[in-house]
Parts: C-alpha cells; sequence; structure tokens
C-alpha cells in the first residue's frame, strides 16, 4: 500500500486477509517488522475525520477534542483546568479551546461547511452524519489527497448486509441529508454518498480520552482497515486528535494486527451476536473459536444449583420477557441452562437500562439490585460480565456522589479480585487507567482527615504505591510521551516531595519496604472488605 510503503522498513502493510476457515474476509493491517509488548505500530497525528457526540459538542474542543471543566461525570481524571471552548461565530455548532484550533479546524476544510451548518443550526446532526459532511466537502475542495481517498474507498461498505437487515432505506436517508447539506451534490452521486456513508458506520472507531471516556467517532482508512479479534494483540489509544496503534503483546512480522471493537470480556455468546448485529461478521477469531468454553463463560454455580427464589424470578421471566430467547444471553437447552439465560438477560438488560439513566442515586439503586442478582443466584464468578461491568458504573456513581469511602472498597475488590483476572497483561489501558482512578482516590483520601477510616493504614503510602505502579505501565499503554503518562509522572514527584518531607528527610529504603509491603498487605485485606 502506498502509504506504508514509501519508508523503506514499513511498520506496517495493508493487505488481503482470511479468517481461520481460510476465507477471505477482505484486507487487514499486517506488521511489517517484529514488534514487543508495549510498543507502538503507528502513530497518527490525527485522524482523517473525527466527529464528537451531540452532547460532547457543548464541552469539548472540536479541533483538540480536550475537555474542559463543563462536565465532571465518569472517569474525567485529568481534565486541564481552566480551559474553556467558545462556539464558532459562524456555524454556532463546533466550540474550540483557541484561536490556534479553531484556525486549523478552518483551514482543514470547515471554511467550506461553516456557512451550510449555520442554516442547520437548530438542527441534531448525529456524529456520523457530520463526519461524512467535512469528508464528502474536503474531498470536493481538494482537502484529501489521492492516496487516502484510494484507500478510504478499499474500505467494506456492507451494502448488502445493510439491504438484508431493512436498515439500508436509513442509510439513505441519512446520506442524503450529508450530500445536500455538504452542498456536495453536483459532485458526488446519491448512491456513492449512501456507499461513503455506510463505510463510516462500519469502519469508524471511538473517539475516546486517554482515561477511555467516548467522546465521539473517528475515521480513519488505515485504522479502518484493523480487523478485530476478541483476543486482539492491539488497541488503539487516543490522546486529544492522536491516535496510538499499540501491541498489547508481541507481534512478529507478518502477522495480522487485531483490536477489539467490543468488550471482549463478555461471553460467548454476546460477543457473537454483538459483531454479527454491527459488524456483520461471525467472529471465528482464536478466543471465539473455543466457543462457549473459556472464563467469561464459566459459572461460578451449575444452572441446577440456582436457590428456589431465583429459579422463581427465571420461569417469570421466561414467560414473559424477550431477554431469554435473545440469542446473545444462549446458555443451553436444559431447564436449569434455560433459567441461568433468563437471569444472565436481565443482568444485561438492567445494565443497559442504567447506561440511559441521568441520576446517580437512582442509578446506584437500579445497579445495586443488578449485583445483587448475580451474587445471590450464585452463578457469578465476580469477575464474569456484567457483573464486574456492574462495579465499574458503581464506581464512577459513588464518586459522583461524594461516597468516597465505598468507592474505595468496591476499588480494592476490584483491584485484587477483578483487574488481574479480566485483564492479565499488566499495562492493558482498561487495567491501567482504572488503577489511575483508584490511586486519585487514594491521593484524596489521604489527605482526609478521616482516611478509610480504619486503623493501621497509611493511604498516602497506599495511594504512592499506586501511582507508581500506574506509571510503570503507562509508558507502555499510553507512550511515554503522552499526556497522560507525563501527567501520572508529575503526580509521582510531587508526592515523593511531599513523603521525604513527612519523612524529615530522605527514607531510609529498608524501613520504607518494610512499611510498603505492610501497606500492601492492608490493600489485599481491603479487596475483601465487601461480599457483594
Ligand atoms: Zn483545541
Ligand atoms: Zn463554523
Ligand atoms: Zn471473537
Amino acid at each position: 500500500m502506498s502509504i506504508a510503503s514509501r519508508a523503506s522498513s514499513p511498520p506496517f502493510y495493508i493487505s488481503r486477509s482470511t479468517n481461520s476457515r481460510g476465507e477471505n474476509i477482505g484486507n487487514g493491517l499486517f506488521a511489517g517488522r517484529k514488534y514487543g509488548a508495549g510498543e507502538e505500530i503507528t502513530y497518527l497525528k490525527r485522524p482523517l475525520i473525527g466527529s464528537l457526540d451531540t452532547q460532547y459538542l457543548l464541552d469539548t474542543c472540536a479541533n483538540c477534542y480536550v475537555w474542559t471543566e463543563g462536565a465532571a461525570t465518569g472517569t474525567r481524571l485529568y481534565v486541564p483546568e481552566g480551559i474553556q471552548v467558545q462556539k464558532c461565530g459562524g456555524c454556532h455548532r463546533f466550540r474550540y479551546c483557541s484561536k490556534i484550533c479553531q484556525k486549523e479546524a478552518w483551514s482543514r476544510g470547515h471554511k467550506h461547511e461553516c456557512k451550510s451548518l449555520r442554516s442547520l443550526v437548530n438542527r441534531d446532526l448525529p456524529k456520523a452524519v457530520l463526519a461524512c459532511m467535512e469528508l464528502l466537502t474536503r474531498r470536493k475542495h481538494g482537502l484529501i489527497s489521492e492516496d487516502e481517498w484510494t484507500l478510504v474507498c478499499q474500505l467494506q461498505t456492507h451494502i448488502d448486509d445493510f439491504k438484508c437487515t431493512g436498515t439500508y432505506e436509513n442509510i439513505e436517508l441519512m446520506a442524503m441529508g450529508a450530500s445536500q447539506f455538504s452542498l456536495t451534490q453536483d459532485m458526488f452521486n446519491k448512491d456513492f454518498v449512501a456507499h461513503m456513508y455506510a463505510r463510516i458506520l462500519t469502519n469508524a472507531l471511538t473517539l475516546i480520552t486517554p482515561t477511555l471516556d467516548p467522546l465521539g467517532l473517528i475515521f480513519d482508512p488505515v485504522l479502518g482497515h484493523v480487523n478485530h479479534s476478541c483476543e486482539p494483540n492491539a488497541f488503539a489509544m487516543m490522546d486529544g486528535a492522536s491516535t496510538s496503534l499499540r501491541t498489547l503483546r508481541p507481534i512478529n512480522k507478518g502477522e495480522e494486527i487485531y483490536i477489539s471493537y467490543i468488550d471482549a470480556s463478555n461471553p460467548f455468546h454476546r460477543r457473537q451476536s454483538e459483531l454479527k448485529a454491527r459488524w456483520f461478521f461471525d467472529c471465528n477469531c482464536t478466543k471465539c473459536q473455543k466457543g462457549a468454553t473459556l472464563d467469561e463463560d464459566t459459572w461460578a454455580h451449575q444452572p441446577n444449583t440456582v436457590p428456589t427464589k431465583f429459579k422463581e424470578i427465571a420461569d417469570t421471566i421466561l414467560t414473559h420477557e424477550k431477554v431469554a430467547q435473545d440469542l446473545a444471553n444462549c446458555v443451553g437447552d436444559t431447564q436449569d441452562e434455560r433459567r441461568a439465560a433468563a437471569l444472565q438477560g436481565k443482568a444485561f438488560a438492567e445494565y443497559e437500562e442504567t447506561q440511559a439513566m441521568q441520576d446517580p442515586s437512582q442509578v446506584i439503586g437500579k445497579i445495586e439490585d443488578a449485583m445483587q442478582l448475580c451474587h445471590q443466584s450464585g452463578l457469578w464468578h465476580i469477575h464474569r460480565q456484567p457483573y464486574a461491568a456492574l462495579r465499574d458504573d458503581l464506581i464512577v456513581n459513588l464518586l459522583s456522589l461524594a461516597k468516597y469511602p465505598t468507592a474505595w472498597a468496591h476499588c480494592a475488590k476490584r483491584y485484587k479480585h477483578i483487574l488481574p483476572k479480566l485483564y492479565p497483561v499488566p499495562f492493558h489501558p482498561i487495567r491501567v487507567v482504572q488503577t489511575w482512578q483508584m490511586a486519585v482516590l487514594a491521593v484524596y483520601l489521604a489527605g482526609t482527615p478521616e482516611g478509610v477510616g480504619a486503623p493501621g493504614v497509611n493511604m498516602g503510602l497506599i495511594a504512592m504505591m499506586l501511582v507508581k505502579q500506574v506509571l510503570d505501565a503507562a509508558g507502555l499503554s499510553h507512550g511515554k510521551e503522552s499526556a497522560f503518562a507525563k501527567s501520572v509522572g508529575s503526580k509521582a514527584e510531587e508526592m515523593m516531595v511531599e513523603l521525604k518531607r513527612s519523612l524529615g528527610g530522605s527514607p531510609d529504603s529498608a524501613v520504607m519496604n518494610a512499611e510498603l509491603e505492610a501497606q500492601r498487605e492492608m490493600l489485599g485485606q481491603m479487596g475483601d472488605w465487601i461480599k457483594v
């Protein structure tokens, strides 16, 4: 491929890919050389197109994707303070953090669409439509190179799949809007635009912050060529507008590079159905080849041991609700397995319901109910989904209500029992970010007189231990030069200075190590403070 082959030893190349059955599955991205774990394969200063979710248009720079203090939910753990965004005076749709950002966006192509967006000021335009408009506009005005455009046009459209599932009409409709609003009808015909819109839907990645909060989508011809595996050897880490494609494990020269499009810790049938519904393929990756036999699908107790109360709940679900018939919840054909499927369906349905809820106290109530279902039915291991995902959201909501000691107990439990199990690679980005979330909480608690209210606990040392751990991993998960790694680094330095001051000079390293060991022990005990 032209983009990769310019370099003498290309970091990657695009070539035909086949699945394990030997079937051709279109193009894929392959390693141009040997890589170790935690290495960068390629760095993109910015994707071809980035588009923010409607809600983030209000508080995020549409050029560098920097957050502002406006929103304070989720794991927004390292928002630079004091930055504000200002509306584009023309279209009133996009906001920028600086004149420089506004200028960059303007010359990248916004100058050609600002005016037409102005007339749409009261219309809610989905991010994929805005992305498609930008793509068409920039191509029309010669702002996308021939090489890049060729690569874009090689991405799969899945048009036949959309037609089969009856969603093509909607695509045509959205594409028609994108075409009209971008004033590019003179350049691209109706079908061409529909194909382009379909490409965006099936090849875009989620635009995320370094702490993995979703902000919108990015569409890029190189990243769009990376195929999926539920056991990926790589991941895309973003830092503002830049993306670093990094290895999760060693990759040999000529080996295909995979990322995961979904939560790969979900049970087999859920992964299969999610990939089929959104990306139209039956996953046959190294993990899926083993079917429902792995950890993700293991029950803590056999379905026939479920307490009577839960058998009754399951039977009610089986007669009244659709969740049990959903293939995503499939467990097996026996009566007990169908009951387990019903309970699993209910747990996932409740998890999904909480995603759309706003009020943290209501969310917490609902999450706690669903966690009780997982716990009391006896079916779930603590790391089995959605039990683990429910706890992640519980922590976020407890933090937003300032319930720090309870949040801490859940963090400690997750740290001990869940993270090493779900993410055995120590620098897995989710493991790093969740450990950072815990470290930030520890730093806060260390500064309060009551701490976590347990004798013998030195939160300052625990905080330092966690920050140090994140620092060691951040170079591999985010890259040494990333804003995230730098921010963790300066926190670590700050804490070291404070520690030295509190100990009156340089601490004796033997004493220090013994104390750290004792606190590590404490941290382990805290991991068992709560049952559910
Ligand atoms: Zn900016
Ligand atoms: Zn504008
Ligand atoms: Zn798979």
